[in-house]
């Protein structure tokens, strides 16, 4: 009897993933479907879908953890259950955050590591929300006690983050953004005394510019606010954003001083996504000591017959980030970070060598004394026969993902491009991304008749 031919009842329905009823059809879009579907043809149908996102191992524009060890995988899995916020049932991932919180708070050179308070976040946009906070209260308690307004706070700092915007609008704070001078990377010490008053709450310094992956000089902001309390007696404090130089700076920049050493840093944000290397979802505040967080900002939560205390925007929230987090510190240890770090401080220094011999760039920061990453401006923008966003959008063509974006307002005219290089970025991917660039560069260069001579049987 030929094989196909075969009337037994055991045998099972065809069930091909792509030949089931939801298969043959568009995936809904706007309403719930009415029944249930096979889960395998769902899985696979949505992770098709998935593929068109671009391939995060050739993400450049991200400062995020795209790579992870095999363990990170399975503990976020184990931590699929854990919610952050129910501490009283699980103890112990609130025990991992507080060891968590007193390793960064003694990485920082907190003279109080131990016993200094902090908390993990979604990340540091909520970090810089609750460090922000922090400042306002101490300033509006300060201002009370001596019987002055409190209605019109602000907030000096340089090229920030968008999260210092949603700060400043949400919980009504005036930002001010200093202008960036010419052929600056960041805030500059010396123009901070035209921009805080008796107002001001804070400023920030970032330790790792978005847009230039340099970092501000801490200490000179410090040295220039101790000057400014002198003459006026306003006492200013700092709050560092580190979302990305605060997992950088202790590991590769150990001698430069940017933390708790100096006595005038309140708090500290970190991005645990970010070179902090955990999945995605977890950040860092930590303060100076515990009596830089006022009281009232802290909720008791009495829940499921625990009372803990709690400061955070959300309620609910993964546990397995934070986890992770403390797992990449045992794991890696400093040793670890420095070589996985400074692995990716040399790749970033080997791209900007060659970025310099293609001739028309400019390097602004070449992945050394701060952020492993690149970032770079055409010297001659008006004379070039293309733009960076010709070039970026060339290099997508590859895969490539690199950004091109203006600097903030007043410097708007100037358009950088930036490669992050991070853990899971190799040295071997980044000599083919020179190689791409140099041949986009000779494309972009050669103008329209390359185009032409470029496709065959193709004529006018
Ligand atoms: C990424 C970044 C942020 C925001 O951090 P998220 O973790 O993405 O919320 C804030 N400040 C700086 C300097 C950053 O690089």
């Amino acid at each position: 009897m030929a094989l196909h031919q075969t009337n037994n009842e055991d045998a099972l329905p065809f069930d091909d993933v792509y030949s089931l009823p939801i298969s043959g059809r568009a995936l809904p879009k706007y309403q719930v479907p009415r029944g249930v579907s096979d889960a395998r043809a769902v899985k696979a149908l949505i992770h098709d879908e998935l593929t068109l996102d671009g391939n995060a191992s050739q993400n450049l524009a991200t400062f995020c953890t795209t790579w992870a060890e095999p363990e990170v995988h399975a503990l976020m899995d184990e931590c699929l259950d854990k919610n952050m916020i129910d501490k009283d049932e699980y103890p112990q991932t609130a025990e991992i955050e507080n060891r968590c919180v007193h390793m960064l708070a003694d990485l920082w050179n907190s003279p109080e590591g131990e016993t200094t308070l902090g908390c993990s976040t979604t990340g540091s946009s909520e970090a810089c929300m609750l460090g922000g906070l922090a400042l306002k209260w101490r300033w509006r308690e300060r201002r009370r006690a001596a019987g002055k307004p409190t209605d019109r706070p602000n907030i000096v700092t340089g090229p920030v983050q968008v999260c210092w915007e949603k700060f400043a609008r949400y919980f009504d704070v005036e930002l001010r953004q200093v202008p960036l001078e010419e052929d600056a990377l960041g805030l500059r010490a010396h123009q901070l005394r035209d921009y805080v008053d008796e107002n001001t709450i804070g400023v920030v310094a970032i330790l790792g510019v978005t847009y230039t992956c340099a970092y501000e000089p801490v200490a000179e902001f410090a040295a220039e606010l101790d000057r400014i309390q002198q003459e006026t007696g306003l006492d200013i404090p700092i709050h560092v954003d580190g979302a990305s130089g605060a997992f950088v700076a202790p590991f590769l920049q150990p001698d430069l001083v940017w933390d708790f050493r100096l006595p005038r840093v309140a708090s500290i944000n970190a991005s645990g996504h970010k070179y902090g290397m955990a999945p995605l979802g977890v950040g860092w505040i930590v303060w100076r000591s515990a009596d830089l967080l006022p009281a009232d900002l802290v909720f008791s939560v009495d829940y499921l017959g625990g009372d803990l205390p709690t400061f955070a925007l959300n309620f609910s929230r993964p546990g397995g980030e934070v986890v992770a987090q403390y797992y990449n510190l045992l794991r890696l240890g400093h040793e670890g970070y420095k070589e996985v770090h400074g692995a990716c401080a040399k790749t970033a220094g080997m791209l900007a060598g060659k970025l310099r011999d293609m001739g028309p760039f400019t390097v602004l920061h070449d992945g050394q004394e701060a952020l492993p990453a690149v970032s770079w401006t055409l010297t001659d923008p008006r004379n070039s026969p293309f733009t960076l966003y010709d070039l970026t959008d060339h290099l997508r063509r590859r895969g490539w993902q690199v950004p091109a974006y203006p600097l903030p307002a007043d410097r708007g005219d100037t358009v950088i491009a930036r490669v992050l290089v991070r853990h899971g970025i190799s040295y071997d991917k980044v000599v083919l991304l020179a190689e791409d660039i140099r041949k986009a560069v000779e494309h972009l260069s050669a103008g329209p008749a390359a185009h032409v001579e470029e496709q065959p049987g193709f004529h006018h």
